[in-house]
C-alpha cells in the first residue's frame, strides 16, 4: 500500500484559505468539509490534517504530520515555550499571512518606550516571545497571559499595554492602542521535522517543495516582450528587474527595431516601466506567468 504523506494546516482562519490556496495551485485536489479533521487528496497519496494552529508545531514534532503551514510567529513561540525542544524547523517561507508581533498602549498615556514598561503589566498571547524580548532587554515586567481579545485588557484594566499581533493596525486603533515597537516579524512557514521519511515520502515531498517553489517563485516573476532600438538593447536588459539573458527577435520590416523578451524574476513597478520608456522601449506588456520549472 502506499503510504500517505501528510500535511497539517490550519482548519479556519487567518492562515487557512491561503494554505489551501497555494495547495490547489501545486495541483493537489481536495474538499474541506465542515466537520472534518482529514482531508483526503484525490490524485496525490497526500491527507490534510485540519487543525488549530497552535497544534502545528507539535504534530510536526511528533510525527503526526510530516510538514505543516504555520504562522512564524507560533513556531517561534512553541520552540520557545518548549525550550528549544521542539522538532520543527522552517523549510520555506511563504510570503503570505505576514503579520508583525508588536507593543502596544493607550493612545492617551506616556507608555510609549520600552525603557518605561519596567514593573507594569504586559498582557499577551506570546509570552514565550515576550519575555525572551524583555530579557534581552533587561527589562523586568509582569506578564498577563491571555489566549484572545488581547486588545481590551487596557480598557478592562487588567493590563497597562499589550503585545500582539499586528497586519493593518485597524483593529488596535479602534480600541485606542497604539504601537511603539515591534518585535517579531512573522510570515506563513512551510514547517518539517529532521526525522527522516521512507524513500517513498521522501520523493513525494521533494515534488511538493517543487511545487510551492515553483508557485511561489511564480506569483511575483514576469514575462516582459517590449519593442526597442536594437542599440538600446543592453540597456534595457540591465533595468529589467531579475532577468536572465533576454531572447531577441528582429522585427518585420524594421532594421532598426527588435522585439525583447524576458523573465524577470522581481517584482516590476510602474516606475520601471517608465524607465524602460525613456530608453526607447514601446510597446510594453508584462504578462503573469502560471507554472515555473526550472
Ligand atoms: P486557531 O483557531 O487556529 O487557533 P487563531 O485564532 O489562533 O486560530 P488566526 O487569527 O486565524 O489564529 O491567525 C492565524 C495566523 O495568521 C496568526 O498566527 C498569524 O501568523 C497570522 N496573522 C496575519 N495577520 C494577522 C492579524 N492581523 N492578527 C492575527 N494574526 C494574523
Ligand atoms: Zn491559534
Amino acid at each position: 500500500m502506499t503510504e500517505r504523506l501528510r500535511i497539517a494546516l490550519q482548519k479556519k482562519g487567518r492562515l487557512a484559505e491561503d494554505s489551501f490556496k497555494l495547495l490547489r495551485k501545486c495541483g493537489l485536489r481536495f474538499t474541506i468539509r465542515g466537520d472534518g479533521l482529514l482531508a483526503r487528496v484525490k490524485n496525490m497519496p497526500i491527507d490534510l490534517l485540519l487543525v488549530r494552529d497552535d497544534d502545528i508545531p507539535s504534530f510536526v514534532a511528533n510525527n503526526a504530520a510530516d510538514i505543516g503551514i504555520v504562522g512564524e510567529n507560533v513556531l517561534v513561540e512553541e520552540q520557545l515555550v518548549s525550550n528549544d525542544k521542539l522538532d520543527a524547523n522552517i523549510k520555506m517561507r511563504l510570503g503570505f499571512s505576514k503579520c508583525k508581533l508588536c507593543l502596544a498602549s493607550p493612545e492617551n498615556n506616556e507608555l510609549d518606550n520600552i525603557i518605561k514598561l519596567s514593573n507594569t503589566r504586559i498582557a499577551t498571547s506570546y509570552p514565550g516571545v515576550l519575555k525572551k524580548f524583555l530579557d534581552e532587554e533587561k527589562i523586568k515586567a509582569k506578564l498577563v497571559e491571555m489566549k484572545g481579545a488581547v486588545e481590551l485588557a487596557p480598557s478592562i484594566g487588567i493590563a497597562d499595554s499589550i503585545c500582539d499581533l499586528v497586519s493593518s493596525g485597524a483593529t488596535l486603533e479602534a480600541n485606542g492602542l497604539k504601537v511603539f515597537r515591534t518585535i517579531l516579524e512573522s510570515e506563513a512557514v512551510l514547517i518539517q521535522s529532521k526525522r527522516s521519511l521512507s524513500a517513498e515520502k521522501g520523493i513525494l515531498l521533494k515534488k511538493v517543495f517543487r511545487r510551492i517553489d515553483g508557485v511561489i517563485k511564480s506569483s511575483e516573476t514576469k514575462y516582459v516582450m517590449l519593442n526597442a532600438p536594437r542599440e538600446k538593447v543592453d540597456e534595457i536588459t540591465e533595468l529589467l528587474p531579475g532577468s536572465d539573458s533576454p531572447t531577441i527577435v528582429p522585427l518585420a520590416g524594421s532594421d532598426n527595431l527588435v522585439a525583447l523578451q524576458a523573465v524577470c524574476t522581481e517584482k516590476i513597478l510602474w516606475e520601471n516601466l517608465e524607465e524602460l520608456k525613456l530608453l526607447g522601449a514601446r510597446a510594453i506588456l508584462v504578462l503573469p506567468i502560471e507554472k515555473m520549472m526550472s
